[in-house]
This record gives structure tokens, sequence and C-alpha cells, in this order.
């Protein structure tokens, strides 16, 4: 029993400091050629380098202004982790394969998971379709071959359902607390509960590296708990390199 880390790459560039804040919002919107100088994907490489001096390995979700640098995919490699789709234009299911597939096609591989940018209270850029209806994604998803999903609610006392080959977990314990009842569920609560059962602990790295409380935490809890990547079922494996 044991951690399920999810995160998911929203900001290319984070949020602090100006440029990279710009940089952030505009490559959301509009294409921007990768700028390696405003340090692209650096929060998110802090997070694996700890995972993996913890040889603890996550589910990574990735938009298409977040796709992972070739120093990514090495730290992604050496920490044994999963690349998923984090969806962005879930207006219909034709938008839904396209970005499934413009991910699939720029890693040059299949991918089994995908999660869901925003909850459904904003809007987050200009191709972003604010409505929150795992309902709808998951015929979609089972469709395209895809084993799992994980959901934005925020209670984490829920656990996964399973149906027609897909897991989905509708919840997640959200690292950063503004997302979370820290009343009911502190630090204490998860490592007391992914001790007994699979919990999704989901977080967004630069909200980690930015708040020295919220990375201490984080150290804490990657060193006191193991994490887990779940097993695909193998008729489900074969089917999917048949697809592929
Ligand atoms: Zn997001």
């Amino acid at each position: 029993m044991a951690l399920i880390v999810r995160i998911d790459v929203d900001r290319p560039y984070g949020k602090q400091g100006w440029a990279r804040h710009v940089a952030s919002r505009v490559s959301s919107d509009y294409y921007l050629p990768r700028m390696e100088w405003l340090r692209y994907l650096s929060e998110l490489k802090t997070i694996l380098g700890i995972l993996n001096a913890n040889g603890r390995s996550a589910y990574v979700f990735f938009r298409k202004c977040s796709y992972p640098s070739a120093e990514v995919r090495e730290l992604m490699a050496a920490g044994k982790h999963q690349f998923g789709l984090h969806l962005e234009n879930s207006r219909s299911e034709e938008m839904f394969r396209e970005e499934l597939e413009a991910l699939e096609r720029e890693l040059g591989f299949r991918v089994t998971a995908f999660s869901k940018h925003g909850s459904g209270r904003r809007r987050w850029g200009r191709y972003h379709f604010a409505p929150y209806e795992p309902e709808r994604y998951l015929p979609w998803a089972r469709q395209a071959g895809l084993k799992f999903f994980f959901g934005n609610q925020e209670d984490p006392r829920l656990g996964p359902v399973e149906g027609g080959g897909l897991v989905y977990f509708p919840s997640a314990f959200w690292l950063e607390p503004q997302w979370r009842d820290t009343t009911k569920f502190p630090i204490n609560w998860l490592l007391r509960e992914a001790a007994e059962r699979d919990v999704v602990m989901l977080l967004h790295a630069d909200n980690v590296t930015s708040n020295p409380e919220i990375l201490r935490e984080f150290r804490m809890v990657v060193e006191r708990l193991e994490s887990v990547i779940l097993p695909v079922a193998a008729e489900a494996a074969a089917g999917m390199t048949a697809v592929g």
C-alpha cells in the first residue's frame, strides 16, 4: 500500500519572476519556442530529482505547452516515471483524441493515463475548455485504450472505481493546502492512510518548490512512504501494442 504520486505540469516556466511568469502565460496560448535560458521545466526537474533520490516513481501529466525536454525525459527514465496527458481541450471526443495523439507523437510511444486541467471553476487560457466533466471523458478514454483517469475532486477518502478496463480515481490528496481541507486531512492523515491503501497525492511542481513549508512536507512524505506504479492488466497491455 502506497502513494500514487500525480504531478500536473501546468506552467512550463513556473510563475516566479516576471519574465518566467509571462512566458508561462504566453506559451499556454500561443506557440513559443522552448527557452532553456528561462529555465524550462526547472521546478519539475527539482521535484523529479527529489523523487529519484528517494527511489519513488510518479505519474507526470503534460500539456502541449509543457512537453518534456530531453533533460526531463532523462530524469523520467532514471526514476521509472510514467508519462500521461494533462487534458486541456475537453470540448469534444475529437479534441480529446487530438491532444492525446499529439502527445503520443511527441513522445514516440503510447500513454496509459490522463488527468484534467482545471476543476471547472475557471478558464485557464485560450485552449482550455473549463467545465470539469469526468463522466464524459470515461467513455472517450476507454475507446482510446487508456487505463487510468485521475480526477480532481478534493475528498481523498474516495477510492478508485473500475469499469471497462479503465480505473478511475475520482479524487486526490492535494498536497498544496489551498485545495485541501487541512483540518480534516492533514499531512499525518496521508501518512496514516497511504500505509493502509493506495492514495493519490497530487501536486504542481512550482507550487511545491516555491513554498518552503510545502517542500518540507513533500520531502517528508516521499522519504516515509513507498510509491506505486499501477499494473496494466496483461490482456489490456497486449491490446495496446496491437493498436500501436
Ligand atoms: Zn492543470
